[in-house]
């Protein structure tokens, strides 16, 4: 007797507990750098089961975390029992009405293959392989924000288990508190099986990437400075410090080179203020064209593999020539890498700012809890942490960071970009962190669902 035979007993799904064959890697999440010490692994069959694990969870006294990639784990997990969606992978598209219905352990590359043909999109972000629900409900921040807000502005509908099991169909109408938190606050008050949310016209699209080597970052960051500020909110331009890997799978031309991107997406006919970059010289490649909706997830050339990884993000109260000044001096004062430029980004993999702006700005009155942005720029630095030792040095740099930006920064940061160590008391106002809370007392007082950044109540 002990949990995997009890929950053996109530699922159809497979069950793993410590000693199982397949337990390893099934508690070890997409983050590689995140160790989860999970009572039980629950790889759920269907919804009936993920209300099944939740019932005994709240009968026995433990806590429920899910997953559907991991690409947002974090230590909440320790001690729980891991329900992991990837087995709810239905899409389902409805064209004439634009809107979708996704499983919750559907991928946006996913959902993209099925939406493509249509014209249509959501809201998606720089990565194929991130999980449509855990982005969606942290908000989400994708290659339309600037025109369309929130990926989560544009859920219809969530289907839940509550706390106590039961499963019920949230909207604005059924419970408005509740479909309010499951919009930006992320997956602290019941679990998800499935997401129903507005898709929208892309119209003919056009992006990719710009790469110079990073000794051109001075002028490539002033020139990302003049062109958004004059960016039209339909055209989303986010510039790069890349240090790529010596690996021999990265093309010779940018194996082991510290670089600078730039990558765009726009509506076709809105892209004048590129001209600014087009001015650089040295581009090293420049594969921007047409693009279709299921090119979005692979223009910044993120890993799809699992890896390991600490990422810190700061929303920029601007982004003024002393503070490209500043990040550039402080990003890039790592060693030499050899064969490189003399400076390095080291120990971090990528310095990233994306302009925000236009829709996060004005947010709707609807808009749930993920609401508004008013900061313009987010600034997001991730580096490697295979050990303990490249984490350590890799926080270290974007502590440096930071702290030289100390008053360029908010200290506000999306709930999707939240790392080990950060509380989702940063991604909210007062306000809304009190609503959220009480909502909280309200369907998960005892914490049966565990968010991977629990709100305290
Ligand atoms: C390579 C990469 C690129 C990224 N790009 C972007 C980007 O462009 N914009 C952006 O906003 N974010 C981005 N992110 C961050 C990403 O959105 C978050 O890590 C998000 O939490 C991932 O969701 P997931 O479902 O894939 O991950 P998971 O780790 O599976 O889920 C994350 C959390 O969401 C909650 N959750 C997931 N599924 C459910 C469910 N069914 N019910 C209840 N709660 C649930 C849980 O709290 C879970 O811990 C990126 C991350 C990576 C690693």
């Amino acid at each position: 007797m002990g949990i995997g035979s009890d929950l053996r007993r109530v699922v159809r799904g497979r069950v793993l507990v410590a000693g199982d064959e397949g337990f390893e890697g099934a508690r070890t999440p997409w983050n590689v750098a995140v160790e989860q010490r999970v009572s039980a692994v629950v790889e759920v069959a269907d919804a009936a089961d993920v209300a099944a694990v939740v019932e005994y969870a709240a009968k026995v006294g433990v806590a429920v975390t899910v997953q559907g990639t991991g690409h947002g784990a974090s230590a909440a997990a320790d001690g729980t029992v891991l329900v992991q969606t990837g087995g709810l992978a239905d899409i389902a598209v409805d064209a004439g009405a634009r809107t979708a219905r996704v499983g919750a352990g559907v991928r946006w590359g996913a959902l993209s293959e099925r939406t493509a043909p249509y014209g249509l999109a959501g809201a998606v972000g720089s990565s194929p392989v991130v999980g449509v629900t855990g982005y969606t409900l942290g908000g989400g921040l994708g290659w339309f924000a600037r025109s369309r807000g929130f990926a989560a502005n544009a859920v219809r509908a969530a289907e839940v288990v509550l706390a106590d099991g039961t499963r019920m169909r949230v909207t604005a109408e059924s419970d408005p508190e509740l479909f309010w938190a499951l919009r930006g606050g992320g997956g602290d008050f019941a679990v998800v099986t499935g997401l129903e949310f507005e898709l929208f016209e892309t119209g003919p699209l056009y992006g990719g990437r710009m790469l110079w080597d990073a000794e051109r970052a001075a002028e490539v960051f002033a020139a990302f400075r003049e062109a958004t500020a004059e960016a039209d909110e339909r055209l989303s331009i986010w510039v790069t410090l890349v240090r790529f890997p010596p690996f021999p799978q990265v093309p010779e031309p940018l194996r082991g080179r510290i670089m600078i991107a730039v990558d765009v997406v726009g509506a076709e006919g809105i892209t004048g203020p590129l001209h600014r970059f087009e001015a650089i010289p040295g581009v090293v490649l420049d594969n921007r064209r047409p693009l279709e909706v299921t090119e979005l997830g692979g223009i910044c050339m993120e890993p799809t593999a699992p890896s390991p990884a600490r990422v810190r993000a700061e929303l920029l109260t601007d982004f003024s020539p002393h503070v490209t000044d500043v990040l550039l001096g402080t990003a890039m004062a790592g060693a030499a890498d050899a064969p490189g430029p003399e400076r390095s980004i080291a120990p971090l993999a990528l310095v990233q700012v994306r302009q925000l702006g236009g829709a996060l700005y004005r947010p709707r009155a609807d808009a749930g809890a993920a609401g508004g942005i008013r900061e313009p720029y987010l600034l997001s630095m991730l580096g490697p942490a295979p050990t303990p030792d490249h984490a350590a040095a890799v926080a270290e740099r974007q502590r440096s960071i930071t702290a030289a930006l100390h008053s360029h920064v908010s200290g506000r940061k999306p709930l999707t970009y939240l790392d080990a160590g950060d509380s989702a008391a940063q991604a909210f106002s007062p306000d809304t962190l009190t609503r959220l809370r009480s909502i909280k007392r309200r369907y998960n007082e005892q914490g049966t669902v565990r968010s991977s950044f629990p709100f305290a109540i």
